[in-house]
């Protein structure tokens, strides 16, 4: 374990909780920067700059990767791999969780970071480095049950005797967005190296320093050095140099990227999950609690400002409690707490970037000008921020108008009446996409009735997403557009093995045909085949 490290944090000049002083300036320690940026293999000497949202400052200069860099790290990783699959499932596990344990105690240092790196509130930073730890704790105490070879039946009961392996794929691409910095860099990752996997990893330009943090706590926690390569550059280039020499690739980000990836992953032949965007419903019956459909809706639709893959854009509300339901979720997202600080206290930061800013002003903008009604906010805040926008909800989006099907992917949400259940159930499947969906109702056997008839990977009832995010046994992801394969559970760590079955026949010989001519030998094993089916087995 490495004892390198300051125990201040990175910070070094400005307040360390400006609760009073929105415009408060930030910087980030030289050394630091430099020791994280060490670890990424960029030689071109170019440098691309990075500013935190929070007050528009330079945080700091990231070195670029070239082609021969991809190269290189992929090499590198390819050594240290051929080592790592030879440890055991426990000294994987053990590395795991003492990172869970280094995740908590440099929470503080970790949550600087984000927040700087991507402007969101404190609280919504907190969410990377829980999901961290949940993450590597139930993988850590998990791995034998996914990954022990399991013996299974043999085509000769008691004489063929079949045992299924799981073998690492070998080095796998991970390539990750910017808006949870921290954990899409590192949570797919990790049951990666425990079944015995190397990374090379290519987080978004955006969110570098939060994913060379996520690398170096890594090493500290015992990992091999050169097991988790980082590189960096434009995604439109890096990215496909990762396709071109990876044994499998995790991917998360938009479904127009993650459709090029897997036609570049379709080229070679190699497997890859993706983890896509959403438009995500929630619906409130005309049974459902609602305080609690208010207040779960408020965190559904504008945590991390809505820059949430499984967050909530369009809300269906049964005609009998719309006007009830409206009153509190308008009050309720008035009420918010806005600001982009590094303190705690905020219920809603800023968007990370001005295409963000500019995508969400354009939607609303788009909406208000065919005649959506805005609710509440409607507004960027630069008085906060130079990207903040208020968070808003419409009434009145129709299919005219662009954020009726497409992700705003910001804190925008749009309110619809519905009649029936059916005419729900309807809407929430229109358009392409399949993430996550939410209901809510006081009849949870009423709701998981309704929630198999939502084509989307996840459903949360009487909560937005936390609920199976937090659920680490749960697998998750997207049906239709929003993507292939699944993290989390059994299926996120499975997707990073071969699967090899190991058949040994025992005693006597399968073929010939036991002695036997070959017209004898066929009855004989279709009565087998006959009484086995009668036995009633497998
Ligand atoms: P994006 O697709 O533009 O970028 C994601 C990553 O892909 C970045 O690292 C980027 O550099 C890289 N990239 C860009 N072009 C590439 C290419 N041609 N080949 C390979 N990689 C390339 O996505 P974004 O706009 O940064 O992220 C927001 C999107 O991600 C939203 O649609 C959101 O819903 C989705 N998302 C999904 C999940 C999930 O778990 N389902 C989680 C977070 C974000």
């Amino acid at each position: 374990m490495s004892d390198r490290h300051p125990s201040s944090g990175p910070l070094v000049e400005g307040p360390h909780d400006p609760e009073h002083d929105p415009t408060a300036s930030y910087a980030l320690d030289r050394g630091y920067v430099q020791r994280l940026t060490e670890r990424l293999v960029a030689t071109t000497g170019e440098t691309v700059e990075v500013r935190s949202p929070i007050g528009g400052q330079p945080l700091a200069h990231i070195p670029q990767s070239s082609d021969a860099d991809v190269e290189e790290a992929f090499r590198r990783a390819r050594r240290a791999q051929a080592e790592w699959a030879r440890t055991t499932i426990d000294t994987r596990a053990a590395a795991l969780l003492r990172l869970h344990d280094l995740v908590l105690d440099r929470q503080e240092e970790i949550l600087d970071l984000i927040c700087l790196e991507s402007g969101k509130a404190r609280k919504h930073a907190f969410d990377e480095p829980m999901h961290i730890a949940l993450t590597a704790r139930y993988y850590a105490r998990t791995g034998h049950e996914h990954l022990d070879s399991k013996r299974v039946r043999g085509l000769i009961p008691g004489l063929t005797r079949v045992e299924v392996n799981r073998l690492p794929k070998g080095v796998v691409g991970v390539i990750s967005p910017w808006n949870y910095p921290f954990t899409m860099a590192l949570c797919d990752g990790l049951p990666a190296l425990l079944a015995g996997n190397a990374v090379v990893a290519k987080p978004d330009a955006q969110a570098m320093l939060s994913a060379l943090l996520a690398a170096e706590l890594l090493a500290d926690a015992g990992f091999p050095e050169d097991l988790w390569q980082v590189v960096a550059g434009p995604g439109s280039e890096i990215g496909p140099a990762l396709v071109r020499r990876a044994d499998y690739m995790q991917f998360t980000g938009s479904t127009a990227t993650g459709r090029s990836v897997a036609q570049g992953c379709a080229e070679r032949l190699i497997g890859c999950s993706l983890e896509l965007g959403g438009k995500n419903p929630i619906l409130v019956l005309r049974d459902a609690d609602l305080e609690k459909a208010a207040e779960g809706s408020v965190r559904a639709a504008f945590s991390n400002a809505g820059q949430l893959c499984v967050s909530m854009e369009r809300i269906y509300v049964a005609d009998q409690v719309y006007d009830r339901f409206l009153e509190r979720f308008v009050a309720r997202t008035e009420a918010m707490t806005l600001g982009a600080t590094l303190a705690w206290g905020n219920d809603m930061g800023s968007l990370i970037s001005r295409q963000q800013l500019e995508t969400v002003t354009r939607h609303v903008n788009d909406a208000v000008a065919k005649g959506a009604r805005v609710l509440t906010g409607g507004r960027a805040r630069p008085d906060l921020a130079p990207f903040f926008y208020e968070p808003t909800i419409l009434e009145g989006v129709t299919p005219a108008m662009t954020c009726f099907g497409q992700e705003t992917f910001g804190p925008v949400v749009s309110v619809y009446r519905f009649h029936d259940e059916a005419d729900a159930i309807a809407r929430a499947n229109e358009g392409e996409l399949g993430l996550n969906a939410s209901i809510y109702s006081q009849d949870g056997r009423r709701a998981r009735a309704i929630a198999r008839h939502i084509r989307c990977g996840t459903v949360n009832i009487n909560e937005g997403f936390a609920a199976s995010f937090g659920s680490l046994e749960a697998p998750m992801g997207g049906m239709r557009q929003s993507g292939l394969g699944r993290r989390q559970g059994s299926e996120g760590v499975l997707r990073f093995t071969e699967t090899q079955s190991v058949a040994t026949e025992r005693l006597m010989r399968i073929a010939p045909s036991f002695g036997m001519s070959d017209e004898l030998y066929g009855k004989v094993m279709t009565a087998s085949l006959r009484i086995l089916n009668k036995l009633g087995r497998a």
